[in-house]
C-alpha cells in the first residue's frame, strides 16, 4: 500500500487524498513550495542533464568563477521585471544563496585595520534572524552585532564607527516595504531584496541602492539550489566580497549555476510578441488563427495588426501544441 506520489505530511493513502487527523498544520519553514505547480507544468523545458565530463575544472574557460551567460540572464531579468537598476558600471557577484552573500557584504563593509573600532551591525525589529545569528557566529573582530537601529537613530553619524544596517524589503516577517533608518557617511546599507519580486509585492520603483542582494530561493522557489547574487556599485566593495567568496568556497558550484541558468531561461519566456514581417500578410492574428493558433490581436495593445501576443506561460502541453502548429505553418510557407 505504498502511496504513488509523495504526500504532504497531513495526507496519506494511495493517492494522498486521506487527511490524517492527528497532524499539525506546518506553517514554520520558508520553503517556497507554492511555486511547485509552475515547475511541474514545465518539467521538460526546465530540466537539465549534466554529462560526467562537463565543467570538471574550478573555472570557466575565461578563468572566471561565474558564468557569463548567467550574468547576462540576470541583467535581462531585472530589466524585464523593473525591480533593480543595473548600469554598465555595476558589479554582479554570485553566492551560495543570499545567506553567503549577507556575510560577505558584512565583511566587505567592515574596517580592514585592527586600529579601527569594529563595525556595528544593526537591524530593525521584527527582522530576519540570520543577520544577528550569522554575525555572532562568525564572531569577527572587525564587526559586532549591536541590536536594533532605533537605539542609534539620533546619533549614528556622531559615533566613531562604521554602521552596517540591514534593510529587508519586503520585510521578513511582516512584508512591509522598508527604507534605511540610519543616516551619516559612516552608515553602509545591505539591501536584502530576497522578496522584491512581483509575485510577493508591488514594485513601486527599481531598487538603486549601493548593495542589493537577491536569491533564486524566492524568485523561482529553488531554495535547495543555493544560488543568490548581489548587485554592487562600488568596485572596492565588490573586490572585498569577491575575496571572501573565493576564499570561502571558490565561488558557486558550477552545477548550481547551470541549473539557475536553465530556470531563468524559463522565467524569461514570458509572452511572445510576434510580428508578421511581410506587408502583404496584413492581419497576423487571422493568419495564425487559420493555422489553428489562438493569440491576441496586436490592436488590443494599441499596436498594429501585424503583431500578435502569444502566451507561453500556460502548461507544457499547451506549449507543445503551439510549437507543433507553428512548425507546420513555417513548413507550409
Ligand atoms: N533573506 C531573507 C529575508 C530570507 O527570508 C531568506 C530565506 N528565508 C534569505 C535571505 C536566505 O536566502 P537563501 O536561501 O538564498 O540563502
Amino acid at each position: 500500500n505504498q502511496p504513488l506520489c509523495e504526500c504532504n505530511t497531513c495526507y496519506g493513502g494511495p493517492n494522498c487524498s486521506l487527511f490524517l487527523s492527528n497532524c499539525s498544520a506546518d506553517a514554520e519553514s520558508g520553503d517556497p513550495y507554492f511555486l511547485e505547480p509552475f515547475w511541474m507544468g514545465r518539467a521538460g523545458s526546465s530540466g537539465i542533464l549534466v554529462s560526467g565530463w562537463h565543467r570538471m575544472g574550478y573555472t570557466y574557460s575565461d578563468g572566471s568563477l561565474m558564468s557569463e551567460m548567467l550574468v547576462k540572464g540576470i541583467k535581462k531579468l531585472h530589466q524585464l521585471v523593473g525591480n533593480a537598476i543595473i548600469t554598465n558600471a555595476s558589479f554582479i557577484i554570485f553566492g551560495s544563496g543570499a545567506t553567503q552573500l549577507l556575510n560577505a557584504a558584512v565583511y566587505a563593509f567592515s574596517p580592514n585595520s585592527s586600529l579601527d573600532s569594529p563595525a556595528k551591525v544593526v537591524t530593525t525589529a521584527p527582522c530576519y534572524p540570520v543577520y544577528r545569528t550569522q554575525t555572532q557566529f562568525f564572531n569577527s573582530r572587525d564587526n559586532r552585532y549591536e541590536g536594533d537601529t532605533s537605539i542609534w537613530k539620533q546619533n549614528a553619524s556622531r559615533v566613531n564607527a562604521t554602521f552596517i544596517e540591514f534593510v529587508t524589503s519586503p520585510n521578513n516577517p511582516d512584508g512591509k516595504l522598508t527604507k534605511q533608518i540610519l543616516n551619516g557617511s559612516n552608515v553602509k546599507t545591505i539591501h536584502d531584496l530576497a522578496y522584491y519580486w512581483p509575485h510577493f509585492t508591488a514594485i513601486p520603483s527599481p531598487a538603486d541602492e549601493d548593495l542589493l542582494i537577491f536569491t533564486i530561493s524566492k524568485l523561482t522557489g529553488h531554495a535547495g539550489t543555493r544560488f543568490g547574487w548581489a548587485i554592487i556599485k562600488d568596485e572596492g566593495v565588490y573586490q572585498r566580497m569577491s575575496s571572501y567568496l573565493n576564499l570561502n568556497t571558490i565561488g558557486v558550484s558550477r552545477e548550481a549555476q547551470l541549473r539557475a541558468l536553465k530556470l531563468l531561461d524559463v522565467v524569461l519566456e514570458a509572452y511572445a510578441w510576434v510580428k508578421c514581417e511581410r506587408e502583404e500578410d496584413g492581419n497576423c492574428y487571422e493568419i495564425l488563427k487559420a493555422a489553428k493558433i489562438e493569440g491576441r490581436e496586436g490592436s488590443l495593445y494599441s499596436a498594429e495588426d501585424r503583431y500578435v501576443r502569444l502566451s507561453l506561460i500556460k502548461t507544457q502541453d499547451d506549449f507543445d501544441i503551439l510549437i507543433n502548429y507553428l512548425t507546420k505553418l513555417v513548413h507550409q510557407e
